[in-house]
């Protein structure tokens, strides 16, 4: 994983923050994270009239990475409207594991953490591959037409 600049990082997620759209709850937050091909990524909140639609900041950092060439989460840093540590909500918990490369670093409100430490025994991508390999004991999940066999 190498060296990570978490100094770069932590300015590159202000940067965002001052860029956010928080007209109704006057709460701004900025994200920036790390792929691992060295590029930064980052993403503000952008609120909405229908209060509901609002995104997350680190909505539009994964969007951001998508568009900037996909690749993995190394490392992650969030910061509220004055440039204190914010911890990700859940759903984004959620949107970073989906992303995360093997042992992605936080810096988090209590240190740093593994995406395995946010997000204990997440649901992602590989449960969803085991199931669709099938399950050996279960008939049901059988294919295999008896009489190619
Ligand atoms: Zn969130």
């Amino acid at each position: 994983m190498g060296h990570i600049d978490w100094a770069a990082l932590r300015s590159e997620a202000i940067s965002a923050m001052h860029k956010a759209y928080a007209p109704y709850s006057n709460f701004p937050v900025g994200a920036a994270a790390l792929t691992d091909d060295g590029r930064i990524v980052s993403g503000c909140n952008v609120e909405n009239a229908s209060y509901g639609l609002g995104l997350c900041a680190e909505c539009s950092l994964v969007s951001a990475l998508t568009m900037s060439g996909g690749g993995t989460l190394v490392a992650f840093t969030c910061v509220d409207g004055n440039e204190n540590t914010l911890m990700p909500c859940g759903r984004c918990r959620q949107l970073l594991f989906e992303h995360s490369a093997p042992g992605m670093i936080l810096d988090t409100v209590s240190g740093m953490k593994t995406i395995d430490e946010v997000i204990p025994d997440a649901f992602g991508p590989r449960t969803l591959e085991i199931f669709r390999e099938g399950v050996p004991d279960d008939p049901a999940n059988d294919t295999t037409c008896e009489g190619c066999q």
